[in-house]
């Protein structure tokens, strides 16, 4: 019956009314369809390129709403992704349900087992600075408004991740909601297959409305920025590969190749300069900090130098990551090495003297702790490549837009005979993701597994509105 059904606007699939406005009564002036007042909201999140386009936005504000959503979906054939705070955001979906989390604030820790619990939208900012007040750090990132669930899933390379490994190595515990609507506690002990799932291929498993972790003994650091000229870009670059060899795991840093942008709440020593950064973390005291970073410091000719002993709680000053997205052209490589050949690549493609450069790249050493866990422990796989290069160029417009396409690929052609071949799923996006890009994310013994654990737990494939694991045939 016609009056019964109707188009959603951007999939061409079809919604049944009733189910809608049922649905809709269950979860008051929470779910959103094209048009609503609030659907745009609902939506929009921290990335601002491709922005998803669902039929239908849900905003949970707990686990019966997230079951509600999914039980509505699943009656529905809908397709289903999850956003906290849509710092993923970067590749394109048209039509499905969209879980929106960010009203699942709720956060405790627990002093005597130094587990933090939080729920789905839960954000790094706060949850750090409540453990900093009893002396504990989480495995965070560079950025505060990032959301700890889609970070810690994938993976979670932070300011520790040299002494205390990878986030995901932290999760003790989850609460999700799988395809069939039913929420399962999963831990090593109990639905340990899930648990393992989860920890590496995340949102492809179900929708966690909560996730427990440890926390780790660290109050205060060194940490800090270094800047040199762009000009130095090979001898910094060269320090850089040597000094790392030699640095303890408590020390966990990256270099940086950033073309400043000429805007006002920059420096203005910085402002509109081709600079190379080299970040890091300490934990331990300052002058031994001073002293592991003195390799650096005495390359002389600083513009500026910011490190200082910080309270943990101030971590995301090392980076000062923008707190909105802005369009950009993406790309991600697991790299095997900081050789001199692919430095002279580096430098070639992206130095002071090409014209083809693109705005930033990170590269980040990793190593230590994570490599010391039981591979087979969880899902994730990228526990061996020594470093990971992000590469970030504007896209402003159609030309722009071409421009960082064709350097991005030159670019990541330049580092390829360099890279381990493997990805961060949570690194992808904008202009750098698909099926292969995921698939490399996973070693193939891990990733045949996850396809079978797929089709056990999501046969039809309802979470594929991600960096998608399809299930076993
Ligand atoms: C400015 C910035 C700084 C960053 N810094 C770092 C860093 O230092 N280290 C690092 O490792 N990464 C970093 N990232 C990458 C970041 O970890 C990923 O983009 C991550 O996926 C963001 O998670 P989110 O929940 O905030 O984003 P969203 O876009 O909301 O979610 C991303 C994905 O996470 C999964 N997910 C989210 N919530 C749930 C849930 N409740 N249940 C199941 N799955 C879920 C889903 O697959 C979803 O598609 C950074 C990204 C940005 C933009």
């Amino acid at each position: 019956m016609i009056d019964q059904v109707t188009t959603a606007a951007l999939a061409g699939t079809y919604i049944d009314v009733l189910a809608l406005d049922s649905l809709r009564f269950a979860l008051p002036g929470r779910v959103f369809t094209p048009g609503d007042d609030g659907y745009e909201e609902a939506r929009a999140g921290f990335g601002v390129s491709d922005l998803p386009t669902p039929d239908v936005v849900v905003v949970v504000t707990s686990s019966g709403d997230v079951t509600a959503a999914v039980n509505f979906a699943r009656s529905q054939q809908l397709p289903v992704g999850v956003k906290a705070t849509g710092h993923n955001f970067g590749f394109p979906y048209r039509g499905g349900l969209m879980i929106n989390t960010e009203r699942m604030q709720g956060f405790s820790i627990d002093l005597e087992r130094h587990i933090a619990r939080v729920e789905a939208g839960v954000h790094w900012g706060p949850v750090v600075a409540a453990a900093h007040q009893y002396g504990l750090a989480p495995l965070n990132g560079s950025a505060p408004h990032v959301g700890i669930v889609g970070y810690t899933l994938f993976g979670g390379f932070g300011w520790l991740l040299r002494k205390y490994g990878a986030a995901v190595d932290s999760v003790v515990a989850a609460d999700v909601v799988t395809a069939d609507g039913v929420l399962h506690r999963v831990s090593e002990t109990s639905e340990p297959e899930l648990f393992w799932a989860l920890r590496g291929a995340s949102g492809n498993f179900g929708i966690v409305t909560a996730l427990e972790f440890k926390l780790h003994p660290v109050s205060e650091i060194y940490g800090g920025a270094m800047f040199f000229p762009m000009e130095r870009a090979r001898e910094v670059l060269t320090t850089y590969s040597e000094w790392v060899k030699t640095v303890p795991d408590e020390l966990t840093s990256s270099i940086v190749m950033f073309r400043v942008p000429p805007v006002p709440d920059v420096p203005e020593m910085l402002r509109g300069k081709a600079v190379m950064t080299i970040r890091a973390a300490y934990i331990g005291a300052e002058a031994d900090g001073v002293a592991l970073l003195q390799p650096i410091r005495s390359l002389g000719g600083l513009i500026a130098d910011t490190f200082r002993m910080m309270p943990y709680s101030e971590s995301h000053l090392i980076s000062n990551d923008p707190v909105k997205g802005a369009p950009s052209r993406r790309s991600t490589t697991m790299l095997k090495h900081l050789s001199a050949e692919m430095i002279d690549a580096l430098v070639r493609a992206n130095g002071i003297d090409s014209t083809t450069a693109v705005k930033l790249v990170e590269i980040r050493h990793l190593g230590g702790a994570m490599t010391r866990v039981d591979p087979s422990a969880s899902a994730f796989s990228q526990r061996y490549a020594p470093f990971i290069v992000q590469t970030i160029d504007a896209v402003a417009g159609p030309e722009l837009a071409a421009a960082a396409e064709r350097n991005t690929q030159a670019l990541v052609a330049a580092l390829q005979p360099h890279s381990t071949g493997g990805a961060l799923a949570s690194w992808l996006g904008n202009g750098d993701y698909g099926a292969e890009r995921t698939r490399a994310g996973f070693s193939p013994e891990h990733y045949e597994r996850l396809t079978l654990l797929k089709r056990r737990y999501d046969p039809t494939n309802m979470f594929r509105l991600n960096h998608n694991i399809p299930p076993a045939k």
